[in-house]
């Protein structure tokens, strides 16, 4: 047995025989269709697969094939290259232009690079006339580079257990089919990608990212027991059950994909909108209609309260298009909130695209990355002039709670806003000024550590005694034990990622520690070891 660390995709466990996917393109083979010809066939073939993904609905793995077929028709590309051109040169022509989109060193550009390559043996494999369907025995567990979206149209999806993308980013062709069919999905294996080999057995986990070779069988009974388990929670977690519940279960939603895909018949609200993959997905700022009509999406998919996060990037999420100085210390400097000097009409655009919208009667604003009370006076300056124009009410407005700063004048914030959302996943940053994304500071990632629990807890207790609502919004409301621990302080309302909703209401359900009313004072504890093992043995 052998476990790789990889990045999960697309939630859900799998298990199968390894299949390696691999394009072997031969530069010396003889041409059977020329390059010009070769590109019309394909453009053809994925313009009537667009259509028949939009009459399926299938929106975004159609867009996605939209800007394959833009590809293939970049002058960049067909300029130099005609019917006579070679395998060699045609190669060296997608190689340069992949080439250059790397150069620009941007997330973004990454991914069109990798789109070229494939497409370039996609163009390569039909000059040759080589057939590029793949067979897939049921029971398979799929690795790839990469795979386009003529790859997936040769197979039969139905037989993918899971798939192991080598590269892949979260916008990537694959992920978003994983995901659009419920196939668990790990990516960027890199380098470890040289120990898959075909047929193995292999067990991957796309919560976690983890990539079990060979397994023994105590992990597979394990998984199988698990996903028994994961199967008949879904199917008992009901809209009566949460109702009669003293639980309020909402979710985060942060990417176009994640609207399209959320399907429902139990949660209804969402706790956590990340508003700036609006912006991130954009090249140049989004207009006020672009706006509005994602609101109305959300408004349409959602019946229930919608918590608005106003745009939260500098730290790790840039935006060219923004007034935003390059810092030598970015998740310390002009993000979240205190971009709203600089860059006020982007802020002011959102709340009209709210005021504009569906979602304006049950919409509620949150400020991202307050630490001070005057974080908050440009916002209700904005909310008030914008409420005024448009001849409505204000809206509510809350704060994630998410600096220590923020954690310790809750009592005085509490006075200024309508709610608190705990963000932890930075409020465990910041409290142990360690970096959320530098794997190698994992141990002071935990936030059940005790300087974290303290500020939560002082946070919990001051939205009680204000009678202001508070929620937890940070990723610590899908695990299991801090559900538990949360719950205990008060906590009554998670936001969380929808395929954790059914556990976690099972979790808190069930739990003897919450059902004994087991004492617990942060106090006691000095590490988040502690406090896991003494929620364990008391549940
Ligand atoms: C958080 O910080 O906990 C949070 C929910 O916000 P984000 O992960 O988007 O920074
Ligand atoms: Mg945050």
């Amino acid at each position: 047995m052998e476990t790789i660390q990889s990045i999960g995709a697309s939630h859900g466990f799998g298990f199968g025989d390894l299949s390696i996917y691999t394009k072997e393109i031969d530069l010396e083979a003889r041409i059977v269709n020329n390059f010009q010809k070769t590109i019309e066939s394909i453009t053809k073939e994925f313009e009537s697969k667009v259509e028949t993904l939009k009459g399926e609905n299938r929106k975004i793995e159609a867009e996605v094939l939209e800007s394959y077929i833009v590809i293939l028709r970049d002058p960049e590309i067909n300029n130099n290259l005609s019917t006579n051109s070679t395998l060699e040169e045609v190669f060296t022509v997608f190689e340069e232009n992949a080439k250059q989109m790397e150069s620009l060193d941007d997330e973004y550009f990454a991914q069109r690079a990798e789109d070229i390559r494939s497409l370039c043996k996609d163009v390569i494999i039909g000059m040759q006339d080589a057939s590029s369907s793949f067979e897939l025995q049921e029971g398979t567990i799929l690795a790839a580079e990469d795979l386009t979206p003529t790859d997936t149209s040769n197979m039969d999806l139905n037989n993918i257990e899971g798939l192991i993308i080598k590269y892949g980013g979260p916008t990537s062709h694959a992920v978003i089919v994983a995901k659009n069919l419920g196939i668990p999905c790990v990516i960027g294996l890199n380098d470890n990608f040289t120990r898959l080999k075909n047929g193995q057995k292999i067990l991957i986990n796309g919560e976690n990212g983890e990539v079990i070779i060979n397994p023994d069988t105590d992990r597979i009974d394990e998984l199988q027991k698990k996903i028994k388990e994961q199967e008949a929670l879904v199917s008992s977690f009901t809209k009566k059950k949460l109702e009669d519940s003293d639980l309020d279960l909402r979710v985060n939603i942060g990417s176009s994909e994640e609207i399209d895909q959320f399907n429902s018949e139990v949660l209804e609200s969402i706790g956590l909108f990340r508003s700036e993959f609006i912006f991130l997905d954009s090249k140049e700022p989004p207009s006020l209609d672009q706006q509005i009509s994602v609101n109305n999406k959300l408004s349409k998919k959602f019946s229930g309260t919608v918590i608005y996060r106003l745009l939260d990037v500098g730290g790790d999420k840039q935006v060219e298009y923004l007034n935003i100085n390059k810092e030598e210390n970015p998740f310390l400097g002009v993000r979240g909130i205190r971009l709203i000097e600089s860059n006020e009409n982007v802020f002011s655009s959102q709340l009209e695209s709210i005021f504009k919208s569906d979602l304006h009667s049950r919409a509620k604003v949150m400020l991202p990355m307050v630490s001070t009370l005057e974080d908050l006076y440009t916002t209700r300056r904005l909310i008030k002039e914008i409420a005024e124009k448009e001849g409505k009410e204000p809206l509510p407005m809350g704060v994630m709670i998410e600096t220590p700063s923020a954690a310790l004048i809750a009592e005085k914030l509490a006075d200024n806003v309508d709610f608190f959302s705990i963000g932890s996943n930075d409020l465990t940053q910041y409290t142990l000024a360690a970096d959320r994304g530098n794997v190698e500071l994992r141990k002071y990632q935990d936030p059940l550590h005790p300087s974290v629990l303290k500020l939560i807890n002082n946070v919990i207790s001051t939205g009680i005694n204000k009678g202001i609502e508070v929620s937890v919004c940070g990723e610590m409301a899908s695990d299991s034990i801090a559900s538990i621990i949360l719950y205990s302080l008060g906590l009554r309302v998670f936001s969380l990622s929808p395929s954790s909703a059914a556990l976690i209401f099972h979790t808190l359900s069930d739990s003897k520690f919450i059902r004994d009313k087991t004492p617990l004072n942060i106090d006691e504890f000095a590490h988040a070891e502690e406090i896991r093992e003494y929620v364990n043995e008391n549940n």
